[in-house]
């Protein structure tokens, strides 16, 4: 069975408008990113899974249950897939940075790795978008050789190969460079 190129999301400011410090709590508090549903449906198209990886810490903290962050993510994919857009997997981290037992909090490669052995992923032709220097330091440990960034509010230190400021300008770049 040949491998599949995934697209791997990191979900607040490239999926969802960022909450900025806070988490997104709930369903009526997730507000889809302009621009970026086209750009998943297009990548589905090209043959790409589409994961979602993401840090919700604010379960851990007490703040929203598992159970509210699953009926968010659940609605999430109702909502997507009426474009032919919804994530092949979603893998979310609600332990506590704090946690010394936790091994999948971003940018830990674990959510990556367990994506790509479930999925039967060829990370070497996959990529990963994100906003944070912990989502391309992620990919970097993972073997994703292809990373995009969301530059705005969060400073950024590590290098992704291309950047772009909203996630409109997202779909246009992919015509561009993407090559499965
Ligand atoms: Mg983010």
């Amino acid at each position: 069975m040949s491998l599949r190129p995934a697209f791997f999301f990191d979900r607040d400011g490239v999926v969802n408008v960022s909450p900025g410090p806070g988490y997104v709590l709930c369903w009526e508090e997730f507000h889809f990113c302009e621009g970026v549903i086209e750009a998943l449906a297009w990548l589905k198209k090209q043959g790409f899974a589409l994961v979602l990886v993401t840090n919700q810490q604010g379960v851990g903290k007490g703040l929203m249950t598992l159970e509210a962050l699953d009926d968010m993510h659940h609605r999430m994919q109702e909502e997507l897939a009426k474009y032919g857009a919804a994530f092949d997997a979603i893998h979310a981290c609600t332990c506590l940075k704090s946690d010394p037992g936790c091994t999948c909090h971003k940018p830990s490669p674990e959510m990556v790795l367990a994506a790509a052995s479930n999925l039967n992923l060829d990370l070497t032709r996959s990529w990963l978008i994100g906003d944070q220097d912990r989502d391309i330091q992620m990919a970097m440990s993972a073997g994703v050789p292809h990373t995009i960034r969301v530059v705005g509010e969060n400073s950024a230190t590590i290098a992704a190969d291309h950047e772009i400021r909203e996630l409109t300008e997202l779909l246009p770049l992919l015509q561009k460079i993407v090559v499965r």
